[in-house]
């Protein structure tokens, strides 16, 4: 199901940008459905939505191109970008965007997973609970934070308990939506420990919905998946004994 479908296409002029856009189409959206859209924060796959040539660019290319855009963000919003506080305020947020809070969209900053048999963990359930991470919403870029629980069970190969973190951590520093969050981690440990037997459980808060809109500073969201015998209702209380 694709959704966002862009009505009308139609090429803007913007004259200094056209340089740097590589003939990159602007298309002119239909703003007022993709609002509430959202709002509702729908989400149309399991896989992060990527252009083809995503990586066609290095880092040091896309930082300076989000450079170059932001500091037009900030001075469409009338910011003086000759005051000292200002000024460095493009190239930290292009740098952030790239190295850090959205390196996750790099294949190559995904974790290096090592398997080491260990029989005697064989069926048995391990848990890694309260992994505190820091993704973004997909449909604000404005944060979501949260905890994730995950567990699997053993098929006779385990996986150092960083890596665990390291995969939530790798698949939050994304643009997100929690749903495909956590889908995404579930397949990427069920890949990993070569088990079908896992559960993740997130639990967030997403400033998109206390810091505006509907300004709820309380609500959570959780979502899980469970496959394998975590789909049996005993496996997966004892599962969410161990977390709550
Ligand atoms: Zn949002």
């Amino acid at each position: 199901m694709k959704r966002h479908v862009a009505s009308k296409p139609q090429k803007l002029k913007l004259d200094n940008a056209e340089a740097f856009m590589d003939n990159q189409e602007i298309i002119n959206y239909s703003t007022e459905r993709f609002e509430n859209d959202g709002d509702e924060h729908i989400f149309t796959g399991i896989e992060t939505p990527m252009r083809p040539d995503a990586f066609v660019k290095s880092d040091d290319e896309k930082i300076q191109l989000i450079e170059f855009h932001f500091r037009h963000i900030m001075e469409a919003l009338g910011l003086d970008l000759t005051d000292d506080s200002l000024m460095g305020t493009p190239h930290r947020v292009a740098k952030m965007y790239v190295k850090e809070i959205f390196s996750g969209l790099n294949p190559a900053n995904k974790p290096d997973i090592k398997l080491f048999d260990n029989k005697y963990r064989y069926n048995e359930m391990l848990v890694e609970k309260d992994i505190t991470f820091y993704s973004n919403c997909e449909h604000h870029f404005v944060p979501i934070i949260g905890k994730a629980h995950v567990a699997y069970i053993s098929s006779g190969k385990v996986i150092g308990l960083s890596k665990l973190n390291r995969i939530v951590q790798y698949y939050s520093k994304r643009p997100q939506v929690q749903e495909r969050l956590t889908i995404q981690i579930a397949d990427e440990i069920k890949k990993a420990v070569q088990s079908e037997h896992v559960a993740v459980y997130i639990d967030a808060s997403h400033l998109c919905v206390s810091s505006r809109g509907i300004q709820d500073i309380s609500s959570r969201t959780v979502t899980t998946s469970y496959s394998g015998n975590f789909v049996n209702e005993g496996t997966k209380n004892e599962f969410l004994k161990y977390i709550s």
